[in-house]
């Protein structure tokens, strides 16, 4: 069975054209695909012009699709599930850079006495 299926973001709309032979299969991912979760978990934002579909590659030529809040810049991804049981949108996340090598604060070296940098002693 073929459905038609659009979801308006950040003034572009998107048109899904799902056609199993399952109907109920082809519903299910109209349903997932166009019904991204459109409140942001991390800002509370919920005004679908602030939304937009996002997506990425990785090295192995793996896809990642998600919805970004153009709010506070957190994502949700598509997930699917490894039994194959189909897709569905996890919480919004915001990213965190790895490690860049650039000192932190915290990482500052320790001194002999393990305090860390800065003339304590001033403090006095
Ligand atoms: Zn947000």
């Amino acid at each position: 069975m073929k459905i038609v299926s659009k979801i308006k973001l950040n003034n572009t709309e998107y048109t899904f054209e799902i056609d199993e032979r399952d109907e109920i299969e082809s519903f299910f991912k109209a349903i997932t695909f166009t019904n991204p979760r459109l409140k942001c978990d991390i800002c509370s934002n919920f005004d679908r012009e602030k939304f937009k579909f996002d997506a990425n590659k990785d090295k192995e030529g793996n896809f990642y699709i998600k919805v970004v809040c153009r709010s506070c810049g957190a994502s949700s991804g598509l997930g699917k599930f490894k039994d194959n049981r189909g897709y569905f949108w996890k919480k919004y996340e915001q990213y965190i850079p790895k490690n860049t090598g650039q000192s932190t604060p915290s990482a500052q070296p320790k001194d002999k006495y393990g305090n860390m940098g800065g003339d304590w002693t001033s403090n006095l």
